[in-house]
């Protein structure tokens, strides 16, 4: 039984997330979505709304289930007796920062393996705060996120569409 962990902030989840979720639970057996509980950051949304975004979204996904987590991850992983990490890739910009946090989890944890997963193409521009920076000016995200997530994500900036 091979189970993963796919960490992030999620803030909101979008079409990206989605694809890189869907593809990570056709490989393994058991896929855990896991929002981080970044207590440095200040978030558009609070995690208990994203744990609940995600459960939204992933509902149709058997073999799916969502989380919250926070402190090391290789701790988080080894508690939840999951072997892999899966991070998503989207351009070289991405790789510096991915394989150092994956070398590093690799140093804490010697059990645990970090497995990327590349972009599909139509998603390689997209980030959370792409995202969020649109909607704050009253643009368009129905390309970007489901459409009940782009309806909560305008509310959080007072904004009727
Ligand atoms: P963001 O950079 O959007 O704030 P998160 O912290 O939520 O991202 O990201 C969690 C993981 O999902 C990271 O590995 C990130 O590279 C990946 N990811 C984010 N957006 C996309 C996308 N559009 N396509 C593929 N992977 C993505």
């Amino acid at each position: 039984m091979k189970r993963a962990i796919y960490p992030g902030s999620f803030d909101p989840v979008t079409y990206g997330h989605i694809d890189i979720i869907r593809r990570a639970a056709d490989i393994f057996d058991e896929l855990q979505v896991s929002v981080l509980n970044n207590k440095v950051k200040t978030p558009l949304f609070s995690v208990e709304e994203r744990v609940n975004i995600l459960k939204e979204v992933t509902k149709d996904i058997p073999n799916v289930n969502v989380a919250s987590y926070d402190g090391l991850l290789v701790d988080y992983c080894k508690k939840n007796n999951a072997g892999v990490i899966i991070r998503g890739l989207r351009a070289i910009t991405d790789f510096e920062f991915e394989l150092q946090l994956a070398q590093t989890n690799r140093k804490l944890g010697d059990d645990v393996d970090t497995v990327f997963l590349t972009t599909s193409l139509e998603y390689a521009y997209l980030s959370s705060s792409t995202v969020k920076e649109v909607a704050g000016f009253g643009g368009d995200i129905s390309k970007f996120v489901p459409p009940f997530i782009a309806e909560l994500t305008y509310k959080k900036y007072n904004i009727k569409r």
